[in-house]
């Protein structure tokens, strides 16, 4: 795709999951990327020479997103190695699920620190630092529509990542750079399958139409359109992507 030839791409929880499907899609789309992880120093480098041997271009970069100098650091590892920094993939999140009523200061604070404080601390420097013409790609989930019992505190991080989509889309008027969220449904990674038995897991398969879990190449395709040239005219939205669970 010779539109996002030398376009630069950090995607933040790339080590594995989803945003390790996001990484491996936009560097077959063309884009450089710059894989963030917060642990998994050995997943991140095994996905970015695995991305190297097909031909792309491909950096680690640790970095704890909810420390917001790590975060600077992220941005300023980018542009050392490829010249300045296009798109931003907010993907690194985590979960934990308890009813409001058991959720203790350590459930909440994590959640916000990451999920929340860590958006927000990649937006910020990413508002001051992307190059025009540039895309942000943030994280939400279909919990914002489910709100099922035991995802309070979750859900209100991403609902918080939703508003602060379409209020940066605004403030960036002028600088032709879009602001979206993706908000999967039930996704096969760690972050859904661990601690839920096949049981729960195939009713919450089942639950949306097309009676399926997404797979994260699902989510990585959409992350690809709104960060490639067919995603341009999409600007301060959520888009749901979820086999029709909401
Ligand atoms: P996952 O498999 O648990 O992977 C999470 C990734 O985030 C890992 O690469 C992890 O890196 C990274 N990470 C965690 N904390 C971090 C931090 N403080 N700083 C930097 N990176 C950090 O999760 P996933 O399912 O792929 O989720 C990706 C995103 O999709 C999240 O925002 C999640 O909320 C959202 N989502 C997922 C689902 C689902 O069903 N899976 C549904 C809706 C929304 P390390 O390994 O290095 O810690």
């Amino acid at each position: 795709m010779s539109t996002v030839k030398d376009k630069v791409a950090i995607i933040t929880g790339a080590s594995r999951g989803i945003g390790a499907s996001v990484a491996e899609r936009l560097a077959r789309d063309g884009f450089m990327v710059v894989i963030n992880y917060a642990g998994s120093a050995a997943p991140a480098a095994e996905l970015a020479r695995k991305i190297e041997a097909a031909g792309g271009k491909a950096i680690t970069a640790q970095a704890d997103v909810s420390d917001a100098a790590a975060v600077k650091r992220m941005f300023e590892s980018a542009e050392a190695a490829f010249g300045g920094v296009d798109v931003l993939v907010n993907n690194a999140g985590i979960m934990t699920l308890a009813p409001l009523a058991d959720s203790d200061d350590a459930i909440f604070d994590r959640q916000i620190a990451i999920n929340l404080k860590g958006t927000f601390n990649t937006l910020r420097e990413a508002a001051h630092r992307l190059r025009e013409g540039g895309r942000i790609i943030n994280f939400s989930s279909s919990v914002v529509g489910l709100l099922q019992p035991g995802y309070g505190v979750y859900a209100a991080t991403k609902a918080g990542v939703e508003a602060m989509t379409s209020v940066l889309a605004k403030e960036l008027r002028g600088r032709n750079i879009t602001v979206n969220a993706v908000a999967p449904g039930p996704t096969a990674t760690g972050l859904f399958l661990d601690g839920k038995s096949p049981e729960l897991i195939e009713r919450l398969a089942k639950l949306a139409p097309l009676e399926r879990l997404g797979q994260p190449e699902d989510i990585a395709a959409s992350v690809s359109f709104l960060a490639g040239p067919d995603g341009a005219w999409i600007n301060g939205q959520t888009l749901r992507a979820n086999g029709g669970i909401i």
